[in-house]
């Protein structure tokens, strides 16, 4: 038998696609997802429907959103999701999430067993929408949930992990192994809960500005931080804040680092002034 094939679906690598199959691992899933009746629930990449029949099962209506023709064909037939769903056929990666919130007077739960090849930068493309997001519930590479999830000082703490930290508290939920999927990816997987900050612990004027110091400081992520970002902050600058200029970028925490975007924003350097 072709180990690609799930319910008669030839599975597309190009989409990300391995199916959920395993019943135990889908309840526990939709079990931390809690949908309710009346919320607006969002589903990236439904694919054959393993999470989108439970939490169809629970609620009225819910918003899909898949890129693959022939899956997003099939979600329309469905016996029973059919009617309840909204589905829209397009690239996640483009979708206005701010829009369909407005468009239902309260924020989204989003959710989803994320195509792997695109999961980084989705989830960059949804931390722009936090204010329109009330939860995000998804399943990654477990190598990516560790780096989301990260504190400082440990190897996986990253650009990723302290723009997540950014705008969500962020809560590991439940490992998977390749075993649950068809076809099993060659990774392990885990589910985190992203839950967007009301209020923002460390809020900064640009966001931009934070963004470009994490990725200078974590390109360089061997050099102290009088290597990689001495070139934006005079030593004075890290003294001020209590930053020792002789750590490394996995060594700054989230408050820190925004706290240099901050002063940076109000400094900024001659040539870009
Ligand atoms: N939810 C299903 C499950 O758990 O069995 C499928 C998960 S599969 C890992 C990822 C799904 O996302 C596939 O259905 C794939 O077609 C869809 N997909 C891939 N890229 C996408 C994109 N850019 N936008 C929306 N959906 C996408």
């Amino acid at each position: 038998m072709n180990n690609r094939v799930h319910q008669g679906h030839l599975a597309r690598k190009r989409f990300g696609q391995n199916f959920l199959n395993d019943q135990y691992i889908i309840d526990s899933i939709v079990s931390a997802i809690h949908p309710q009746i009346g919320e607006a629930m969002v589903e990236i990449g439904p694919g054959l429907g393993a999470l989108t029949e439970p939490v169809g099962e629970r609620i009225d209506a819910l918003t899909v959103i898949e890129l693959d023709r022939d899956l997003a064909a099939r979600l329309q037939t469905h016996p029973f999701l059919g009617p309840k769903l909204t589905i829209f056929q397009q690239d996640a990666m483009t979708f206005n999430f701010a829009a369909l919130a407005e468009e239902k007077g309260q924020s989204l739960r989003v959710f989803g067993n994320l195509p792997y090849n695109i999961s980084t930068p989705l989830m960059f493309h949804l931390f722009s929408y936090t204010n329109a997001i009330k939860d995000m519930h998804f399943m990654l590479q477990k190598e990516v949930v560790n780096r989301l999830v990260a504190g400082p000082g440990s190897k996986a703490y990253g650009r990723l992990t302290v723009m997540a930290q950014y705008y969500c508290q962020v809560i590991p939920v439940l490992e998977v192994p390749p075993e649950s999927f068809t076809p099993a990816p060659k990774v392990d997987s885990a589910v985190v809960r992203l839950v967007p900050h009301t209020t923002l612990p460390h809020p900064v004027g640009d966001i931009r500005v934070l963004s470009r110091i994490t990725t200078e400081a974590f390109g360089k992520r061997r050099k102290t931080l009088r290597n990689s970002l001495g070139h934006l902050f005079p030593d004075e600058v890290f003294a001020e804040f209590g930053i020792d200029t002789g750590l490394r970028a996995e060594n700054v925490s989230v408050a820190h680092y925004c706290q240099l975007a901050n002063w940076l924003s109000a400094h900024p350097a001659p040539q870009e002034s």
